[in-house]
């Protein structure tokens, strides 16, 4: 145990950003949740399948430990290593697929999780830390530590799975193919690293007055990793996860479909209203997430618009948060959103991946600087009653989901 706390002070400082080791075990745990009944679900909440999956969910850190500094992990975290492991998967294995070939797509499901679940909590909560929190924390102590640990205390300890499932022959084999060759020594060190910040953050979760110094660290932060209707907190990435992996699965079954599935999620989520309209906040910003990681120079200014339900654009700033080859956007006003306004968001095609698959349909998802409207269930209010209601639900499924978002919320 005091080697094993020795590593873990070792590791701390390597990686200041992104979710700790455990609230990515969570969020994959918790994804499995929102899968919907199907074959998908079924492969992962086999237990050995989620052995592999939990693995897969901590592996792209492992690059960062101190005892490794290979550029493995941060290739990792990224989609165009995970393609470049589902097309090996793909080109290996006939269909339909064995246990051998579940297992390595189980693995790469849960590397896929952390990587989204990186850029999703960087681009969109760890932004909002950043001004509630202020950025003297930023400058003085470690988010992801602190954070994970808190989160920890919230969700209860992580389990500890068996690294000698990883499949690190095979991972070294894609990795040549890939053009970064590694080490299977480094992958296992660096994977025994990220168990023992597993089982370090454990014990810390347990010891109040730690806690109570991490709370006072970051205390917006610390408030809402729990909340699962705050854009971008842990409590909400198992659903944008869920959504991911289905496209993935598609993926791997030669299934996806480029223009249906282009966006799998949104903050605000399609449809919601209330929507902050000063420009000044952080709130009346707009996220989303593509499927598939973004070939930077197709997303132009012109590649995405907001109209008014007069058809008329709003201006607008928007990027990808990482930049090329990610997926995450945010999208600011130039200017407040007007009020009372319905705006509708779209993709407009043309917009490519970074393995140069192109969308030819525009997507789009609405949010309303409005109120909702107000439900009545009396029957004498001279609107007819339940006519009215009938007629409101009615209103409601015209705004339907435009794109599609298939993890349910739970
Ligand atoms: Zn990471």
């Amino acid at each position: 145990m005091r080697n094993l706390l020795l590593l873990s002070a070792l590791w701390l400082p390597a990686d200041a950003l992104a979710c700790g080791q455990s609230t990515h075990i969570w969020i994959g745990l918790h994804a499995i949740e929102h899968l919907p009944p199907g074959e998908l679900k079924d492969l992962l909440s086999d237990p050995a399948m989620q052995t592999l999956e939990i693995n897969g969910s901590m592996f792209p850190d492992g690059g960062y430990s101190p005892l490794t500094q290979d550029a493995y992990g941060e290739d990792a975290h990224w989609e165009p290593f995970q393609t470049a492991w589902m097309n090996w998967v793909m080109d290996t294995y006939p269909q339909p697929y064995s246990d051998e070939a579940l297992a390595d797509i189980a693995f790469i499901l849960g590397a896929a999780a952390h990587g989204m679940a990186d850029q999703a909590y960087d681009g969109v909560f760890l932004t909002r830390s950043l001004i509630y929190d202020g950025p003297e924390p930023w400058a003085n102590y470690n988010s992801d530590h602190t954070t994970d640990v808190v989160f920890v205390s919230q969700v209860g300890p992580q389990p500890q799975v068996d690294d000698e499932t990883v499949p690190y022959d095979k991972l070294a084999h894609v990795y040549d193919l890939y053009g970064n060759p590694t080490e299977v020594r480094t992958m296992k060190l660096g994977q025994t690293s990220l168990q023992a910040a597993v089982q370090f953050v454990a014990a810390e979760a347990a010891d109040p007055a730690v806690l109570a110094d991490y709370l006072a660290q970051f205390p917006w932060s610390t408030e809402h990793l729990n909340d699962k209707d705050m854009p971008g907190s842990p409590a909400c990435m198992g659903a944008v996860v869920a959504a991911y992996w289905q496209t993935l699965w598609d993926r791997l079954h030669h299934d996806f479909d480029k223009d249906k599935s282009a966006v799998i999620w949104s903050w605000p989520p399609d449809g919601s209203f209330q929507h902050e309209r000063s420009a000044a906040s952080i709130e009346s910003q707009i996220s989303f997430v593509f499927a598939r990681a973004v070939d930077q120079d197709t997303l132009t200014p012109d590649a995405i618009t907001v109209t008014d339900e007069d058809g008329v654009e709003h201006p607008q700033e928007h990027g990808l948060y990482y930049g090329n080859r990610s997926n995450v956007v945010n999208l600011s006003p130039v200017g407040d959103w007007a009020e009372d306004t319905t705006y509708t968001v779209t993709v407009q095609p043309g917009v490519t991946s970074f393995d140069g698959v192109q969308i030819e349909a525009p997507t789009s998802f609405t949010f309303s600087t409005g109120e909702p409207p107000k439900v009545c269930g009396c029957a004498s209010d001279g609107r007819g009653g339940a006519g009215f209601l009938v007629a409101l639900v009615a209103t409601a499924s015209l705004r339907r989901r435009r794109f599609t978002s298939r993890a349910p919320l739970a």
